[in-house]
């Protein structure tokens, strides 16, 4: 049976590729202009790095190098693994000078397994020079650009501290695409405070208009020392039931645009560091709940999609 979403497994398999292709996990050490005080000094309010990327702790231990070489050897040994791309994750992936950013992802290169990159950044922190050098990965690499946006409202925009609005990730969009080779994935988030249904759904309707060429949606979390995490503590906020969060997501899907690929749907987070829902944990569990419920209403990804 044709699947009920674009999975990025079966986006690789449309490309050739025999065996699975795994992300290996980067942190190569850069900061957030939305915490050193470019833009601001605090971050999103649900922000603590450590809590979103696993490696952020191996960071002041290995260099880039050594955390692509371990990766690899971790992802070979646990699950037969051949093919990786080096997935630069940890805070904003392009804010340095160009010399400094081709640097990195050169590193990249020293490995002849790897088949892509894969940069996660924020809207506000690309310009022409960086696309043009992201670009000149694309003759030899599978190159994507994630671009952090959780949601096209501008009250929630405001309400969690991004530092940014929607029109900073559509001209992101339109820059990037000049270099048509570079696969873009839009971040969002479900679950963000005093965001409703309806809200949620603008922003699937949106991320489907632009026929991104994949997406990332992302259960909200409650992590440690964080904004949000004391506006919880007061009682002000309360993140999202499994169910909910399942229902929301298949809703989400039937937005979108049938060849976008969804990469995850799932969050990761230290257990000492989650503070709520305890249910993102099991994220085979949320997987299978979230294609048992496409299932049962008989729906999929594209199913309400109109451009
Ligand atoms: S943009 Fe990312 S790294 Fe920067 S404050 Fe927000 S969540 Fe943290």
């Amino acid at each position: 049976m044709k699947e009920r979403y674009y999975r990025f497994s079966t986006y690789f398999k449309n490309k050739g590729f025999k065996s699975r292709v795994h992300k290996v996990t980067v942190d190569a050490g850069f900061s957030c202009p939305n915490r050193d005080g470019k833009v601001s000094k605090d971050g999103c309010i649900y922000c603590n790095n450590q809590g979103f990327s696993q490696n952020a702790r191996l960071a002041s231990k290995l260099s880039v190098e050594g955390q692509i070489k371990k990766g690899i050897d971790a992802l070979r040994r646990r699950v037969k693994a051949q093919k990786f791309i080096v997935y630069f994750q940890a805070y904003t992936n392009t804010y340095a000078q160009p010399e400094e950013l081709k640097k990195i992802y050169d590193t990249a290169g020293k490995f002849k397994d790897v088949i892509g990159i894969s940069i996660a950044t924020r809207p506000d922190c690309i310009d022409a020079e960086i696309i043009d050098l992201i670009g000149s990965y694309t003759k030899d690499y599978e190159v994507w650009i994630e671009y952090g946006l959780q949601s096209i409202h501008k009250k929630t925009l405001e309400f969690i501290n991004r530092g940014h609005l929607y029109e900073d990730f559509l001209k992101a969009v339109d820059l990037t695409r000049k270099k048509k080779d570079i696969k873009i994935c839009g971040h969002v988030i479900i679950g963000l405070p005093f965001e409703d249904e309806a809200m949620m759904l603008e922003t699937a309707k949106e991320m489907g208009r632009l026929k991104l060429d994949a997406i990332k949606i992302h259960p909200l979390h409650i992590v440690k020392d964080t904004e949000l995490g004391k506006m919880h503590a007061k009682g002000l906020f309360k993140a999202l039931e499994f169910d909910e969060y399942i229902n929301l997501t298949v809703k989400f899907l039937e937005h979108l645009w049938p060849e976008t690929v969804i990469q995850r749907m799932t969050a990761d987070c230290p257990k000492d560091l989650l503070v709520a829902p305890f249910w993102i944990q099991d994220k085979s569990r949320l997987l299978r709940a979230i294609e048992s419920k496409l299932a049962k209403e008989n729906t999929f990804q594209a199913r309400l999609y109109t451009v």
